[in-house]
């Protein structure tokens, strides 16, 4: 099994014991390889005793991922690198099912994306060889500290003569098991220099695409349109900008009725009376025109209006406003029927919070403003 190394996760397997009287052991499952010096080491969740003969199997499907995705990094890489300012200068291989990245000095226009994927897939139509050697004089300026070259070995993965790299992963022997190269259209800034480019790579990469077809006709459902990405594409943006228009016109409604409700109040409040404001939907915005509706036409008013948000069982807000003395008075009757209520504010205005409603403390707060 192989330990994680060059950007490539450790692989999965298990340990199968042999006993020596030919009786099954169950396997042990590894899920955890690191390499330290020349050694491989396998953790294994049970202990095994010195001299014990075991068998090793490693996980095909995770390892073949694994070398899909890789040697798909180094095809990209190798074509990337024919480009000005596109060298590589990192990459990460993404969990499974998820893309992986690879980190260049400059965001390639589209054009040179569609340029590039279409080099990796060709290059992959040509099966070039890959192949793996040993030579004496290859450049080890990167190992890591704890590695004995003298002892162990430095190698250098070809694809073709288009691309000499030395890496220590795992690889397909043969361009054509990469199978397919998709980049993504989506780029990210890291380390706010680089552009980050996304991919995926041989299986991975067919089941994306099957995911993708299948979550586009789902959509087309949805919306009613065909199943071109394009006129899905023109359908959500009309959706969007549909939806982002309703709300616009929403806010405004609960504005203009605020404002209503604001004309209510100040007409109980001069009437002598309190009032009481509720919207399971308001927001501090719809509280506050409320009381700037009410204005200045609390003076001289011994009620108060109490402006309350939030559904039943919800966290909401409650607002108070009136005279000083008449909101002080307001709040302590209000503190003694909504237990859990909690708020400050001097003067006019009080504010509160109420982290759950309950159906009969709104109730019994209704009924303290409408008298
Ligand atoms: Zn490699």
């Amino acid at each position: 099994m192989e330990a994680n190394c060059g950007g490539q996760p450790t692989d999965y397997g298990t340990l199968l014991p042999l006993n020596g009287d030919h009786t099954a052991s169950p396997p042990i499952s590894i899920q955890n390889v690191q390499r330290q010096g020349l050694r491989c080491l396998l953790y294994s969740p049970q202990p095994l005793s010195p001299g014990d003969r075991v068998r090793q199997e490693v996980d095909f499907t995770r390892r073949w991922d694994h070398m899909q995705q890789h040697t798909g990094q180094h095809l990209l890489s190798a074509v990337m690198g024919t480009y000005d300012g596109l060298a590589t200068v990192g990459w990460g291989m993404g969990k499974e099912g998820d893309m992986n990245y690879v980190d260049v000095p400059r965001r390639p226009s589209p054009e040179e994306m569609r340029d590039i994927q279409d080099r990796c897939n060709q290059l992959i139509r040509e099966n070039l060889p890959i192949t793996v050697k040993t030579p004496e004089n290859a450049r080890d300026n990167k190992l890591p500290d704890d590695y004995d070259k003298s002892l162990g070995i430095v190698r250098v993965i070809s694809i073709g003569d288009l691309d000499h790299n030395t890496c220590c992963g795992t690889h397909l022997c043969q361009t054509l098991h990469v199978s397919l190269i998709l980049l993504s259209n989506k780029t990210q800034t890291v380390h706010s220099k680089n552009c980050r480019l996304f991919f995926t790579a041989g299986d991975r990469a067919v089941k994306l695409s099957s995911v993708s077809v299948d979550a586009l006709s789902s959509i087309s459902r949805l919306m009613s349109c065909g199943n071109a990405p394009d006129e899905i594409v023109a359908n959500i943006k009309r959706l969007c900008d549909a939806t982002a228009e309703l709300k616009k016109k929403e806010a405004n409604l609960l504005l203009d009725l605020a404002r209503h409700e604001g004309d209510r109040a100040k007409a109980l409040l001069q009437g002598g009376k309190n009032a009481w404001v509720y919207r399971p939907d308001g927001s501090f915005e719809f509280i506050n025109r409320v009381v700037s509706t009410v204005g200045e036409s609390v003076r001289g008013c011994r009620g108060v209006v109490i402006i309350a948000a939030g559904e039943v069982k919800k966290a909401g807000p409650v607002v108070v406003y009136g005279e000083k003395e008449a909101v002080e008075a307001a709040v302590t009757k209000i503190k003694g029927i909504v237990k859990d209520i909690k708020g400050g504010g001097k003067g006019e205005r009080w504010q509160g919070k109420v982290s759950e409603w309950r159906r009969e403390e709104m109730e019994a707060l209704k009924e303290l403003a409408s008298v």
